[in-house]
């Protein structure tokens, strides 16, 4: 990306780089604010000495449900989380 040539005022300044502010996008479409936690509802336990695959969709703040300490699930998660702990079966999240 070229330098930019950016006149506050009577001064000059450069700006080279990334734009600060620029996140990557909320998985809902039409949100358009910034993605601020990933899903953490697990897909795919591949093995105890493996990590889990989790959903990791972006979220903002408001298509995020915080669930626990260091847990946010998607909106789409947090449907299915609501309904395991409706049927008393939400021991860990996503398994
Ligand atoms: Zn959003
Ligand atoms: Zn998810």
């Amino acid at each position: 990306m070229p330098c930019e040539i950016v006149k506050v005022g009577s001064a000059t300044a450069i700006i080279c780089g990334r734009r600060r502010g620029k996140r990557k996008p909320c998985f809902v479409r039409d949100c358009r604010r910034g993605g601020d936690v990933l899903c953490d509802w697990i897909l795919h336990r591949a093995g105890p000495d493996r990590p889990a695959l989790t959903c990791d969709r972006l979220c903002c703040r408001h298509h995020a449900r915080h669930v626990g300490v260091d847990k946010d699930l998607c909106l789409e998660h947090a449907l299915q989380w609501e309904m395991m702990k409706r049927n008393g079966s939400a021991g860990s999240i996503g398994g």
